[in-house]
């Protein structure tokens, strides 16, 4: 059996497929593993290139104990503390502390009454978050069917399916950072807050109470745990080579030209960016979406990431920082409604350094600042330029000091990167936004429906965007072409 692509739906798939006793052979198109997980070093810096907020830990654990291991023998995790820090001006800033008392103490302060309102808040995310994953994420959601038991039937008005999350978190909270704050977490999902079911108030409890964790040695130490266990179980793993079409045979893939070669198999799955996937490796007739299909899709952002070295302290920063000083309104029209380089944007620092020395030379910074942006736009050297330099004067203004003349090592990624990288669709980072309209069976389904034994996975499909919904992805696509693979031999010996 074979698996496109090395990211973390990649690998998730290729390991459970090797557990069932198939030989597997994964083949990813650059140089390393990870996808949009990859890492890089340059000048004693080690820089993740994409995730870096570790939230949702137990579906890391449930990934490793369905091969009877824990997250802790591949990497050490750390809960932050604070988790994040909010920046809304210089001197008004919220910073999101470990323990909940002090969170609910927190709340008190801004908006005398809110700490019950959390309280109750948190307690409904958390059950949303466990009907969540116990009877909805880790379906492959080919018929509504599959959602209707009695836990979700019974809970049906308290998960909340059909009210928006910003309706929902207006209703409780009026103070306008803490309305900020819980919005937040869905951005996640690539979607505004106004566009997603309050449903995914469950990541406000994996942000608030499940907590920030951050393995040592970075993000990357997840992708290299991956490896590790897929190599234990038998999976040849090929980097450099791209696959470039598919060969058919009937209704049934048998092969996949890599350079030259054609490579045979008995099933597939295909965890690049699903738009590629389709157009580029298919005849059109074989494909499940067409062109208008996608142009009518609401994609989640791209984004402008600028990877820098600096060569101090930056004793202002925590580990990770969003600069919500600016209004997200504005930002979020200019990404969704009226697609242009933002005005005044919303954008996020990580500074992995400040937990963990690993990743940076001593007396140096780590910073990944990152802005996010509408799809498909013009990607050019100066504009990265004009808001390399807007992005840089705010975080010099908020941290009181110059940063600018002590950046030793800077490389800016885009668009276009996205694009020859991963192949992704308008230079997508994300995938697909998590809107109601976009979420379980009315997302580009798992399966083709005309190739019996080729499956896709990852974030363009269900769960959807994000670390763990992309485990989770390469696991249900995984089982269900082993189904479909024994199903096709019952049918074959009887
Ligand atoms: C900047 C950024 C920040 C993010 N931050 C977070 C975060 O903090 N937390 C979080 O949970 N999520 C975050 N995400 C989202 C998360 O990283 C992704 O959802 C997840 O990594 C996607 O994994 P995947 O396996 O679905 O896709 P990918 O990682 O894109 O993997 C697909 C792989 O397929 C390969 N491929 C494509 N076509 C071919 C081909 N023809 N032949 C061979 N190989 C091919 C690609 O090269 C790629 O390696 C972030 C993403 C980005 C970009």
């Amino acid at each position: 059996m074979t698996v496109i692509g090395g990211g973390f739906a990649g690998l998730s798939a290729a390991s459970f497929l090797a557990k069932a006793g198939h030989k597997v052979s994964l083949f990813e198109k650059n140089s390393t593993l990870g996808g949009r997980a990859r890492t890089f070093s340059a000048q004693g810096f080690l820089f993740d290139m994409g995730p870096s907020w570790y939230w949702m830990p137990d579906v890391f654990e449930h990934f490793f104990a369905a091969f009877d291991k824990h997250p802790s023998q591949y990497y050490h995790l750390v809960q932050l503390d604070p988790g994040f820090q909010v920046i809304f001006g210089n001197d008004d800033v919220l910073s999101i502390p470990a323990s909940l008392d002090e969170l609910y103490a927190e709340f008190e302060r801004i908006e005398p009454g809110s700490a019950p309102k959390l309280k109750k808040f948190l307690a409904d995310a958390a059950y949303k978050y466990r009907v969540g994953m116990n009877s909805m994420v880790y379906k492959p959601a080919f018929s509504w069917l599959e959602f209707v038991n009695m836990e979700v039937m019974a809970g049906a008005a308290r998960l909340q399916m059909f009210t928006p999350v910003s309706k929902y978190v207006r209703s409780i909270f009026k103070d306008p950072r803490l309305v900020a704050l819980m919005e937040f977490p869905v951005l996640f999902l690539g979607a505004m807050a106004s566009q997603v079911p309050a449903l995914y108030t469950m990541m406000n409890y994996s942000a608030l109470s499940q907590g920030t964790w951050y393995p040592m040695g970075g993000m990357g130490e997840i992708i290299s745990a991956m490896e590790q266990l897929a190599v234990s179980l038998g999976v040849e793993i090929h980097t450099g080579c791209e696959i470039s079409s598919l060969a058919l045979n009937g209704n049934s893939v048998q092969g996949l030209t890599v350079g030259d070669e054609t490579v045979a198999t008995n099933g597939i799955v295909a965890t690049g960016d699903y738009h590629h996937i389709e157009r580029a490796l298919l005849p059109a007739s074989f494909r499940n979406y067409d062109e208008s299909y996608w142009q009518g899709r609401t994609f989640a952002p791209s984004a402008l990431i600028f990877y820098l070295g600096v060569n101090k302290k930056l004793a202002r920063l925590k580990h990770h920082n969003l600069f919500f000083d600016a209004s997200l309104d504005e930002h979020a029209r200019q990404i969704y409604e009226k697609p242009q380089w933002p005005s005044e944007p919303l954008f996020y620092v990580c500074c992995p350094s400040k937990t963990d020395p690993s990743v940076a030379p001593e007396g140096s910074e780590n910073i990944f600042m990152l802005m996010p942006l509408a799809p498909g736009l013009t990607d050019e050297p100066a504009t990265r330029e004009v808001y390399y330099e807007m992005l840089m004067r705010r975080m010099e203004s908020y941290c009181g000091e110059p940063i600018a003349p002590h950046v030793s090592y800077k490389r800016s990624y885009c668009i276009s990167d996205f694009v020859a990288d991963y192949h992704a669709y308008k230079g997508n980072a994300y995938g697909l936004a998590n809107t109601l309209r976009q979420t379980a069976v009315l997302k580009p389904t798992l399966r083709n429906k005309k190739i019996r034994n080729l499956f896709y996975a990852g974030q363009l499909t269900v769960p959807g965007p994000g670390v763990p919904p992309a485990l989770i992805s390469g696991r249900i696509a995984a089982e269900q072409l082993l189904k479909r693979i024994n199903k096709s031999a019952h049918e074959t010996i009887v």
